[in-house]
C-alpha cells in the first residue's frame, strides 16, 4: 500500500488547449478602441514568446531546457492516494491528489512564474513588476525571478502589506522590492494617497501601480499570475503528470476537481484531461469556488475588464463586474472579480461543473483532510477538498467505485491565522444576496458587449 508516486519524468511539452475547445475563444478587445487586440498591444507589458503562447493553434510547446532544469528542483510532484481520507469517510471511492505544495514557494503559481521570468529574461527584460494579494503569487515570482538574475517589484494590497506579514518577508529574503499600494511610486498610487492616505488598497489599484510602472521603465515588464491563456498553458504540466502517474496504477479518473480563483491551477489539473474528454472520454470536470464570490455559479458570461480602473483588456468571461468586491474570506486566491476565459467557455458550453461552497464547511473539510492525511491545506485547496468529500459520500450512497483526482493547489503554513479564526469559531459565511449580485451585474451590462 504505497501512499505516493513520483517515478515519471517530468514532461517535455506543455498542452496547449486551444485548438481543442469546442470553439475559439472571443478575442480580448482594447480597452480604449473596443477592438480586437493586436500583439502590438500587449508588447510594451509581455516578451513576444508570451504573446504567442497566448493564441497558438500548436497543440505541444516545448518547455525549454532552462525551465525544466528550474522545474526539477520540485517536479514531478507527488500523487498522493488519499487512504486516510478515505477511510474516515467510509467510502468505496479511490482519492488522488496531486501535491503542489512541494515547491519552494509552496504552491502550483512557480509553474508559470518560473516560465514567464524565463521569456522575460530571454528577449533581454532586466525587471518585473506585479501585484499580489495575500502574496502567493508574489512570492511565486520573486522565488523565479532570482534565477535569472531578474529584478522583481511588488505592489503589495497595503491591508496584506500590514496584516500579513510573512508572505512579504518570503519575496524579501528572495530579493523583492514591495510597495504597499496605493504607493507614493506611481501617478495612480500618489492620486490615491493625495484624496485619501489611509486607503487600505485593492487588487485593483495594485494592478494599475505594477502597470504603470512596468509601461512608463524601460527593459521592464509586467507579469500575470493567472487567467490568461499562456498561464493556463504552464500549468498543465500538473494535469499531464497526474496522468503518467495515475497510468502507472491503471487508473484514470472518473471526476477531476480543483478549486477556481483566476481558473490556473484548475486548468492545469483538468486540461490534460479535457483533451481525452473531447475525444469522447466519458470523465467529469469540476471547478470548486467560494459563495462569497460565485462568478461561474451567479456571475454572467461577457466582456468585462480584467480591473478595477478599467486598464486592462476587456475579455468575455464568467464575471460578477469588474467593481465587485468580495467579502474577505480567508481564501485570498479565489477572490477575483472574473475567471479565465478558457474556463469560462468550458462552463458555458457544460464541458465543466462548478460548485460553490461557504467558508465554514470549507474550513470543517480542512481539518478532516489534515487530521486524516497530515498536510494542512491552503483555503483556496480546501474548497477542493470539500467538494471531493461530497462527491466520495455520494459514491458511498450510491455503493459505487469511483475514482476522484484533485489538485493540492498549496500548503496552509501561511494561513495559520485563518485557522486560528476557524478553531475559536470567529469565522463568519458570506453569502451574497440576489440584490447585490444584480447590482454588480449592472454594471457590465451598461458595456453593452455580451
Ligand atoms: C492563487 C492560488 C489559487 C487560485 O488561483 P488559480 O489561478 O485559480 O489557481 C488556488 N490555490 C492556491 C494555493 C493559490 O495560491
Amino acid at each position: 500500500m504505497k501512499r505516493f508516486i513520483t517515478n515519471i519524468e517530468i514532461p517535455k511539452k506543455w498542452y496547449n488547449v486551444l485548438p481543442d475547445l469546442p470553439k475559439p475563444l472571443d478575442p480580448p478587445l482594447n480597452p480604449q478602441t473596443g477592438k480586437p487586440l493586436s500583439p502590438e498591444d500587449l508588447s510594451p507589458l509581455f516578451p513576444k514568446a508570451l504573446i504567442e503562447q497566448e493564441v497558438s493553434q500548436e497543440r505541444w510547446i516545448e518547455i525549454p531546457e532552462e525551465v525544466l532544469n528550474i522545474y526539477s528542483l520540485w517536479r514531478p510532484t507527488p500523487l498522493y492516494r488519499a487512504f486516510g481520507l478515505e477511510k474516515a469517510l467510509d467510502t468505496p471511492a479511490r482519492i488522488y491528489y496531486k501535491y503542489e505544495g512541494a515547491s519552494p514557494a509552496g504552491s502550483h503559481k512557480p509553474n508559470t512564474a518560473v516560465a514567464q521570468a524565463y521569456y522575460n529574461y530571454k528577449e533581454g527584460i532586466k525587471r518585473l513588476t506585479t501585484e499580489t494579494g495575500a502574496g502567493q503569487w508574489g512570492s511565486a515570482l520573486a522565488f523565479a525571478t532570482k534565477f535569472f538574475g531578474l529584478k522583481c517589484t511588488v505592489y503589495m494590497v497595503k491591508v496584506s502589506y500590514h496584516q500579513k506579514p510573512y508572505r512579504r518577508t518570503m519575496m524579501e529574503v528572495w530579493g523583492a522590492e514591495v510597495f504597499p499600494s496605493p504607493s507614493d511610486k506611481t501617478k495612480t498610487g500618489k492620486a490615491i494617497l493625495e484624496k485619501d492616505p489611509d486607503n487600505p488598497g485593492s487588487l485593483g489599484i495594485a494592478i494599475s501601480e505594477a502597470v504603470e510602472d512596468a509601461v512608463s521603465s524601460p527593459d521592464t515588464h509586467y507579469s500575470l499570475g493567472s487567467v490568461l491563456n499562456h498561464v493556463l498553458l504552464h500549468q498543465t504540466v500538473i494535469g499531464l503528470e497526474a496522468k503518467e502517474q495515475l497510468k502507472l496504477l491503471n487508473e484514470y479518473p472518473d471526476v477531476v476537481i480543483g478549486c477556481c480563483g483566476g481558473g490556473s491551477n484548475l486548468g492545469g489539473i483538468a486540461l490534460p484531461f479535457y483533451a481525452d474528454k473531447a475525444n469522447g472520454k466519458n470523465v467529469r470536470l469540476m471547478a470548486v469556488e467560494p459563495k462569497a464570490c460565485p462568478t461561474l455559479t451567479k456571475g454572467i458570461f461577457a466582456y468585462d475588464f480584467g480591473d478595477t480602473a478599467k486598464m486592462t483588456p476587456l475579455m468575455r468571461m464568467y464575471t460578477l463586474g469588474h467593481n465587485f468586491v468580495p467579502p474577505s474570506i480567508h481564501a485570498g486566491g479565489l477572490r477575483y472579480h472574473g475567471d479565465a476565459p478558457i474556463i469560462s467557455l468550458l462552463v458555458k458550453e457544460k464541458i465543466m461543473e462548478a460548485v460553490a461552497y461557504s467558508q465554514t464547511e470549507v474550513f470543517e473539510a480542512a481539518l478532516l483532510f489534515a487530521r486524516t492525511e497530515g498536510f494542512i491545506p491552503a483555503p483556496e485547496t480546501s474548497h477542493a477538498i470539500k467538494a471531493v468529500i461530497d462527491e466520495a459520500t455520494k459514491a458511498k450512497e450510491e455503493k459505487k467505485e469511483k475514482v476522484i483526482l484533485f489538485n493540492f493547489s498549496g500548503h496552509g503554513l501561511l494561513d495559520l491565522s485563518a485557522y486560528d479564526a476557524y478553531l475559536r469559531g470567529e469565522l463568519k459565511d458570506y453569502e451574497l444576496s440576489e440584490e447585490e449580485i444584480k447590482k454588480s451585474l449592472s454594471e457590465i451590462e451598461k458595456l453593452a458587449i455580451r
